[in-house]
């Protein structure tokens, strides 16, 4: 053996041309303390801490539109670098690695410090336009925030992070990115159900990617300190970084940031409201200060249209964190965070106001939502309000594929000589029990879509322009829990091909895509009840 084997991989990578500018680490304090052991963290934004190096690490998959976002050319992307670097085995040059330091409400309750646990940040990268990309391993080792947790993250709901953030981009909801998914070629044991059956899985580490991985619980640790003087500092950071159009940052200008953080929340819960998404874990430490779908774990789609459903059997008594409830949940976050900045604005009013802007937006924003969903020119508050209530109590009466459902009332047909069961046709696919549609049921639908059609007539809009209208706020493909779950079956006996063919088909939902109809069915019954695909509990 030469000296020169030593040496770990390439000196010249293309990943150390990568620019780094780390104002987070520059400009906010750090933990004086760099040994890596379990600890509260007083007075300072993170703590240095390295990712721990892993024995084996392979490529299950990488997002070519992320990669673009860092100018990194592919042939890079499936470089053994890399795999080195993504798996938090190499530093690149100018990375510099840190956890932050959050607290947050869990389910209602204030958590104390929680912190990054088992995500570390490697850096900003500059890209060519400027823009600032915070890049985070998730799943690489142990940090002073891991409490009494490994670190480490499974294939499984590494997988799941991995598809679902870029699915959501493509589907236009604001999300945190995913570069890439690596095996380390480690175990991690995982009680899935908390049941007493611990298992060895595979492990994985997802590499994010953000502009900032800011959340509500950055802010609230400090003020639940009293450290008001470094919640200015974190602050005026995050306004001059993350909201840099709003400013110099004053106590106006707090305001004024506080209200864009309540538009952007509301923006985004419509948009979950949208396309069916059930986040799971609402807790305000998993609360992005940029407005961006945070943190995938026990998330999941709605298949059948139904309000109470969470994937989270964690909340399966109280159901917090529900579908139909995450409206109020967001608001509630929003109203922690106000909490959490009033030491710098000392007046309830112009925060109260703020947070009106939530309410606003959000009504605003499901009007649009609606009318969108079912082709109207605009919501018109005076017939469709009393058409959604109606609509949204069809839809719970039989289980009902949602996004089967919207996607197929495009197609019916909306003359007015057609017959009940013509009519009816189109939608047959969104059923699950066919014992259900009774007589009964069959009379409400129709009705419904005997008024859904006068209001379309209204509008006097032709078929394909109203069904082109639907077709691109209703997708077609959504990262079905079923789906997940088989493409996370294959890569854990090595096969990593459904994977990347999902991936494939999720850049572009709302598109019909000829040869992967199938990915756009039902729920399979099989998977009604099997672990994965309907159950999903914290533990990742
Ligand atoms: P979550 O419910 O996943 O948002 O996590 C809540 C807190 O627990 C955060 O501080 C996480 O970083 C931390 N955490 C979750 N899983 C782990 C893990 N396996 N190891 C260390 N910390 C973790
Ligand atoms: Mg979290």
């Amino acid at each position: 053996m030469t000296s020169s084997d030593l040496i770990p991989t390439i000196m010249n990578s293309q990943l150390d041309q990568l620019t780094f500018d780390n104002r987070f680490v520059r400009e906010l304090p750090a933990d004086p303390e760099t040994f890596n052991n379990r600890r509260q963290v007083i007075g300072a934004c993170y703590s240095r801490v390295l990712p721990t190096p892993v024995a084996k690490p392979q490529l299950v998959a990488y997002s070519r539109e992320v990669a673009a976002l860092l100018d990194l050319p592919e042939e890079i992307c499936k470089s053994d670098d890399f795999v080195q670097v993504f798996a938090g085995n190499r530093p690149a040059k100018g990375m510099e690695a840190y956890a932050t330091c959050y607290g947050g409400h869990q389910f209602g309750y204030w958590a104390g410090q929680l912190g990054d646990g088992r995500a570390i940040n490697l850096g900003e990268v500059i890209n060519k336009q400027g823009e600032h990309w915070t890049l985070q391993l998730k799943g690489a080792g142990p940090t002073p925030y891991s409490r009494t947790a490994d670190g480490l993250a499974v294939l499984r709901s590494s997988v799941r992070e991995f598809l679902c953030s870029e699915a959501m981009h493509h589907l236009g909801v604001p999300t945190t990115r995913a570069l890439s998914v690596i095996l380390t070629g480690e175990t991690v044991i995982r009680d899935m159900f908390y049941d007493g059956n611990p298992k060895a899985e595979p492990g994985a580490v997802v590499c994010r990617v953000a502009p900032s991985f800011t959340r509500f619980g950055n802010f609230q640790i400090l003020t639940a300190r009293k450290d008001i003087a470094l919640l200015k500092k974190l602050v005026d950071f995050t306004i001059r970084t993350d909201f840099p159009h709003l400013g110099e940052p004053s106590p106006d200008i707090y305001i004024a940031w506080y209200a864009e953080i309540c538009r952007r929340t509301a923006e985004m819960i419509v948009h979950w409201q949208r396309v069916g998404f059930v986040h799971g874990v609402m807790n305000t430490d998993n609360m992005s200060i940029l407005g961006l779908t945070i943190d995938y774990g026990p998330y999941g789609w709605l298949e059948n249209f139904d309000l109470n459903w969470t994937p989270n059997t964690t909340d399966a008594a109280e159901r917090r964190y529900r579908f139909g409830n995450q409206p109020q949940i967001a608001f509630w976050n929003l109203g922690q965070l106000a909490n959490a900045i009033y030491p710098l604005v000392e007046q309830v009013e112009p925060l109260q106001e703020a947070l009106n802007v939530y309410a606003e937006t959000f009504e605003q924003g499901r009007q649009t939502m609606i009318a969108g969903k079912l082709g109207f020119n605009a919501f018109d508050p005076a017939t469709d309000e009393e058409l959604t209530v109606e609509l949204l109590s069809v839809l719970e009466l039989v289980e009902t594929d949602m996004t089967i459902f919207y996607r197929q009332l495009a197609m019916i047909p909306t003359q007015d000589s057609v017959s009940d069961e013509a009519l009816m046709l189109p939608l047959m696919p969104a059923y699950y029990v066919p014992e259900q549609l009774t007589a009964d049921y069959k009379n409400r639908l129709v009705n419904w879509l005997k008024s859904y059609i006068k209001r379309v007539q209204r509008d006097a809009l032709p078929d394909k322009a109203r069904r082109e209208r639907m077709n691109a706020v209703n997708p077609n493909y959504v990262l079905r829990n079923y789906l997940a779950q088989l493409a996370i079956d294959k890569a854990e006996q090595g096969d990593f091909s459904m994977v990347n063919e999902l991936l494939e088909l999720l850049r572009h939902p709302y598109d019909e895509q000829p040869g992967k109809e199938e990915f756009a069915a039902k729920r399979p019954d099989w998977a009604r009840q099997r672990p994965g695909c309907s159950m999903l509990s914290c533990s990742s």
